[in-house]
């Protein structure tokens, strides 16, 4: 039987202490070697059994193979000296000091596929992989080579295309590209943005999703939407054209945001992951705030279409923090689910 509002998270869960400094962002690992693998291994297990615990059905590895969303995957790549660094504006928000592209990118091997197959081994429930977008890799780094955002681009939506069939042959249900630029860089986004990312997803068989969000809960964010006034509406100028676009899924941040609801007007038709969980504060969400919030989100997306998840990852969270707000995602979806039976008979 179908699943209604199937709930999952949009990606990264706490790491535990031992494998990595915790409530740290990108923090580096505690063990090398095989040591680490195993420990990845582990901290993949016990990610994976508390998101079953608390009934998420469709679930993910909580990113515990990564120390960061970007630069883990970029680090495989031919062509990018980390050894070189610059110092750039991360979303014109924060400096970062970045590695340089220094030469033609390609991919010799896939990054992920073996943290896949492990992924898939462990559980028969549909499972998700997050990857890069093209536009959020190309300002996570000093181009000192293609000198042409566009062309770095699409030549990263080939390398992520030649990843995402490898880890579909692996058995993933679901390819999600993270893309936080694309609510920054608007013009940029319909100009060649939405068809990079279509280039990362072409001839795939399974099912693909974009994260838009705000970012995750660090300063840096949280002061820049404070700026962001009493709308946010930052969507409204891409939309349109992801609502054209072949990706399957739109992610998108709604708990605690000031974006307005109606905006999903716009993606009318696509599958949308609805964040109902507040990934910037510590406060656990009541079942029944989750459910207010996906309630006033089905004025918009259609019952069948509607994939309720978290704001962004969660992977600076204290762990506790974190597993009661998985608790809380499911709990609130299991109350709508009670109305919508109620409804049907
Ligand atoms: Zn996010």
């Amino acid at each position: 039987m179908k699943i209604i509002l199937p709930t999952s998270t949009v990606g990264s869960l706490p790491k535990p202490s031992w494998l990595a400094e915790p409530e740290t962002l990108w923090s580096p690992w505690k063990l090398e070697g095989d040591a680490l693998i195993e420990a990845k291994q582990d901290a993949l297990r016990v990610t994976l059994q508390e998101q079953l615990n608390a009934n998420i059905d469709i679930v993910s590895d909580g990113e515990q193979t990564r120390q960061h969303f970007v630069t883990s995957f970029i680090e495989h790549l031919e062509g990018v000296d980390f050894e070189k660094r610059k110092t750039v504006r991360i979303r014109n928000r924060y400096d970062a000091s970045v590695p340089s592209v220094v030469g033609d990118v390609s991919l010799k091997k896939s990054v992920f596929s073996e943290d896949v197959k492990f992924l898939r081994q462990q559980t028969d429930r549909q499972i998700k992989w997050c990857l890069p977008g093209p536009m959020t890799m190309i300002d996570t780094l000093y181009d000192a080579h293609y000198h042409s955002k566009e062309q770095l681009a699409w030549e990263f939506a080939k390398i992520l295309n030649q990843e995402a069939k490898e880890l579909e042959k692996a058995g993933v249900d679901i390819i999600q590209f993270d893309e936080p630029a694309f609510n920054v860089f608007f013009d940029e986004v319909n100009d060649w943005g939405i068809a990079a990312l279509e280039r990362a997803i072409e001839g795939l068989k399974c099912e693909t999703a974009v994260h838009i969000c705000y970012g995750y809960g660090i300063k840096a964010n949280t002061d820049w939407k404070k700026t962001l006034g009493g709308e946010w509406r930052q969507y409204e100028t891409t939309f349109p054209s992801l609502q054209k676009s072949s990706i399957d899924i739109i992610s998108l941040e709604y708990q605690n945001s000031n974006v307005p609801m109606e905006l999903m007007e716009l993606i009318r038709g696509k599958k949308v992951m609805v964040g109902a969980i507040d990934v910037a504060s510590h406060n656990i969400e009541t079942p029944e705030a989750v459910a207010k919030t996906l309630r006033q989100a089905l004025s918009f997306v259609n019952v069948d279409k509607l994939y309720p998840s978290t704001n962004c990852g969660m992977a600076p969270l204290p762990r506790q923090i974190a597993r009661a707000k998985l608790h809380a995602l499911s709990q609130g979806v299991e109350i709508l689910r009670k109305e919508l039976r109620n409804e049907m008979s």
